[in-house]
């Protein structure tokens, strides 16, 4: 097969002809399809509605410790729960505070509460001139989306195939005491479902920073969410690391339920140090006098133990794994041995990570969508949504049906197609 690189100027046009008349096609077709966002599909939902009946006006709402939970009480979640998020994150019950709906919103608390008031007495973040955040690239939208709203600057960090590039890291945190933390995604990151390397979380467990209140935000999102069962990513247990390094503040671990019942009405949780959560419990208990316990109950009824979270995801898994198989198979029989693209198979997580020829992913983009399918706005998973080679593009095939999704994927490596034409033509 001949790279698009080495056809001539002749060939390429003619190639262009036959993809604009095939593009039209799909035009003609009035898709209207999203690969937008990481949403589960109604059929991933489904497999929860067993939550809904665990509780009800006959049953006791009283949790482990005999307390009522339709009443207030327990700032930091009940016992149970937290037993349950615990061990989702692999760490023992009295690390965790259990939280509400959310973990973005924890972190976005987090981020809040270190800007007017500080890290464990340490200067508020609001009275320095520059704060900076190391950001991982490519990255969750949303991360940066936060540290942006605070006006904290933002230093793009690469990733490689063990998580991001640990030399730069720790070159620029201990140098620069202006760098207050770095976002973290590390199992089936978000969006290339790179699950970090023993040796970078034992890296960042060694991490010596400039700054006494840098934190490593460390985002389990997906620590369960396998494809497949007999190929399972494993990454360090990052608490544990820390401490045995003699850094056992530094790290916050976030996770939530979102992608395991019902995405904004889960259990969210953060995991840190004992200091840590003593400084959180401070503002903790002006913030609320306790968050959903009744939400909290179901969850444990519901899913029981660890066991019972880990049989749950494989029917999870059963649903998404064909759709991610089957954008792969498109791309893999659309694209590759063209010169044009790469991607990455992820074995977990929610997304694919697809990167085109420099300068072609806004214009992928927007000939999907002018097409009926809306994907993930090109350069979102960079911060302040620019990537600088324009060139990375997330994939999120959890939402449509299987044939939804085989027919986006189609027109998608199309557009890539007729993008990389055009390009290659103007040069
Ligand atoms: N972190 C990552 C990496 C995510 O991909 C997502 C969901 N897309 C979230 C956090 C959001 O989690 P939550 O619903 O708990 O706020």
């Amino acid at each position: 097969m001949k790279t698009y690189q080495t056809m001539s100027k002749d060939e390429l046009t003619s190639l262009k002809t036959d993809l604009e008349a095939k593009y039209k096609e799909f035009q003609g077709m009035g898709l209207k399809l999203d690969m937008s966002r990481g949403k589960p599909s109604a059929k991933q939902l489904d497999i929860s509605m067993g939550m809904m009946d665990v509780l009800n006006s006959e049953v006791s709402l009283q949790c482990e410790e005999g307390i009522d939970c339709r009443n207030y009480g327990i700032l930091d979640g009940i016992k149970e729960a937290r037993e349950l998020l615990g061990a989702i994150s692999e760490v023992p019950a009295d690390n965790i505070i259990i939280y509400g709906n959310s973990s973005l919103n924890i972190m976005y608390d987090t981020i809040s509460r270190s800007m007017t008031h500080g890290v464990m007495g340490s200067t508020p973040w609001c009275k320095l001139d520059t704060i900076k955040f190391l950001c991982p690239v490519p990255g969750y939208d949303r991360h940066f989306a936060i540290t942006e709203h605070f006006g904290i600057e933002m230093i793009n960090v690469p990733m490689t195939n063990e998580g991001p590039d640990m030399d730069m890291v720790e070159q620029l945190v201990s140098s620069d005491d202006t760098i207050k933390g770095i976002w973290c995604v590390p199992k089936y990151s978000n969006p290339q479902g790179i699950t970090y390397s023993e040796e970078t979380v034992k890296r960042f467990a060694r991490l010596k920073p400039a700054a006494k209140d840098f934190r490593i935000y460390w985002d389990n999102a997906y620590s369960v969410h396998h494809l497949y069962e007999d190929q399972q990513d494993f990454c360090l247990e990052i608490l544990e690391e820390c401490e045995k390094a003699g850094n056992p503040d530094i790290v916050y671990k976030f996770t939530s339920t979102s992608k395991i019942s019902f995405p904004g009405s889960g259990v969210a949780a953060i995991a840190t140090s004992k200091n840590n959560l003593a400084d959180i419990r401070k503002q903790l208990t002006l913030q609320t006098i306790g968050h959903d316990k009744v939400n909290q109950l179901r969850h444990v009824r519901f899913f029981k133990d660890l066991d019972g979270i880990h049989e749950h995801m494989k029917k999870h898994a059963d649903i998404m794994r064909p759709k991610f198989e089957a954008v792969i198979d498109i791309l893999e029989k659309e694209l590759s041995g063209l010169g044009i693209a790469s991607w990455i198979k992820p074995r977990g997580g929610y997304f694919i990570s697809f990167e085109s020829m420099d300068g072609c992913a806004k214009d992928i983009v927007s000939k999907a969508k002018e097409a009926g399918v809306v994907m993930t706005g090109a350069g979102a998973t960079y911060p302040y949504g620019k990537d600088p080679k324009n060139s990375n593009i997330r994939i999120a095939p959890s939402f449509p049906t299987l044939d939804e999704l085989k027919q986006a994927a189609e027109l998608f490596a199309l557009c890539v197609k007729l993008v990389s034409v055009e390009k290659l033509l103007e040069q």
